[in-house]
């Protein structure tokens, strides 16, 4: 799957900036993916998938953002919610007692993402982000199912998924946040809202719900497991963009390598400085995420791993984006022309450190444990 990335990424390249002009989502890239079998590089083998770990899917991001950090991006939603079904143990599903009726139904989620299927996260909402606690979309039980309502915002890949993970709180009893995947159709209505600075061909619109789901869409068969999958699985909500931001400094790199050799600047110590340093970060940032994603693997939930996942979002996202300003100053003013791969990626880069949990998040989440308290729950406002 790692050598089908790398040989998707400058295919991924070769398109990247007619998606990001016109702000459109890059159907062909997805094709690719779909036909690579990549939608089901986080499902249990055993249902048909790649069964890969978190590691693996790290190294896959990383070689996708390469060619297109909006692609790698929108993937990262995917496998965010494949990689969090598929790591629910027989163990960990007795430790939770979810119902057998839920596995079966998290089984079938999964073997149609390896026979195809994509699926898309919708959770932030206007005025709250990704904080779960706040979320205003709710659901309440009906006959035959759930009803759920609301809006969300910069849900990436809305209109082309075939289905969305939706966050929704309990109408009956508002302290429970519950996870619903939802098939896109009657009741999902896009609207195209997404014309943003950088990550342009993410087609991150708003999604207005209004839908009735059977009882097999509640993820985990038990309400208010939203914020316990967080507690289990912070690598996911945390981390997983921080392979896609390191590919995308990488990228940034390469461009401006391209850059100087053709227009001949190597020659100019400033230059050359420049990229040296950059390449310094960028392998730097890269180990990060490889050990975060190493350790997730061989420990999951340990303090120390947990420390790693944040460490490398927060060096991810913010060696990204200097390193692509920094690679555009090396390369000069012709590559801020609309067109120039630097251009773009200078743009998708200011991304990074933006996406939950930002890079000032993170920093108070170390700062606050190093300093001996409890970073999940000593933040200024509530971490989710
Ligand atoms: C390219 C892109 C694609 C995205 N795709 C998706 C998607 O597919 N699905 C989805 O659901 N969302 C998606 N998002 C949205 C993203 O996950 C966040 O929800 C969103 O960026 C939060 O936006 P916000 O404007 O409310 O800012 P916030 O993240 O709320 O940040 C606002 C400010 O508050 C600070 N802040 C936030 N939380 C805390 C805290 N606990 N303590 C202290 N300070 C805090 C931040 O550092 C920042 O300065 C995407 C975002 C981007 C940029």
């Amino acid at each position: 799957m790692i050598d089908e990335a790398r040989r998707l990424a400058p295919r991924f390249a070769a398109r990247a900036a007619a998606t990001d002009r016109d702000g459109s989502f890059p159907v062909d890239d997805f094709a690719d993916l779909r036909d690579a079998g990549l939608f089901g590089l986080m499902v249990p083998a055993r249902l048909g998938g790649a069964g890969a770990g978190f590691a693996d899917y790290a190294e896959v991001a990383y070689e996708l953002a390469r060619g297109n950090g909006a692609t790698a991006l929108v993937f990262n939603m995917h496998a965010s919610v494949t990689g969090a079904l598929g790591g629910i143990s027989d163990t960990l599903a007795d430790a939770l007692g979810l119902p057998p009726e839920a596995m079966a139904a998290r089984d079938e989620h999964l073997k149609a993402a390896a026979a195809g299927s994509w699926y898309a996260v919708a959770m932030s909402e206007r005025g709250v982000g990704s904080r779960l606690s706040k979320l205003t979309t709710s659901y309440q039980r009906v006959d035959d199912g759930y009803r759920i309502t609301g809006s969300k915002t910069f849900c990436s890949g809305a209109g082309h998924a075939d289905a969305y993970l939706v966050a929704a709180r309990s109408a009956s009893d508002p302290t429970q946040v519950s996870q619903f995947l939802v098939p896109a159709g009657d009741g999902m209505r896009v609207e195209e809202t997404w014309d943003a600075l950088g990550m342009r061909a993410t087609g991150s619109h708003d999604l207005h719900i209004d839908v009735t789901v059977p009882e097999s869409a509640l993820l985990g068969g038990l309400e208010g497991l939203a914020l316990v999958a967080v507690q289990l699985a912070p690598h996911w909500m945390v981390a997983s963009y921080a392979a896609v931001y390191v590919g995308v400094a990488r990228a940034a790199v390469d461009a401006a390598v391209a850059h100087v050799n053709e227009r001949g600047l190597g020659h100019l110590p400033a230059v050359r400085a420049r990229i040296g340093r950059a390449d310094a970060a960028v392998s730097a940032a890269h180990l990060a995420v490889r050990e975060a994603a190493r350790r997730v693997d061989e420990a999951p939930g340990e303090v120390e791993t947990n420390r790693w996942v944040w460490r490398a979002k927060l060096l991810a996202g913010t060696t990204a984006a200097e390193v692509a300003a920094s690679m555009l100053e090396a390369a000069g003013t012709s590559a801020m022309r609309r067109g120039h791969p630097l251009e773009r990626l200078y743009r998708d880069a200011r991304a990074g450190s933006l996406q939950p949990a930002t890079s000032d998040v993170c920093a108070d989440w170390l700062g606050t444990d190093a300093l001996g308290g409890d970073p999940d729950s000593d933040g200024v406002a509530p971490r989710w």
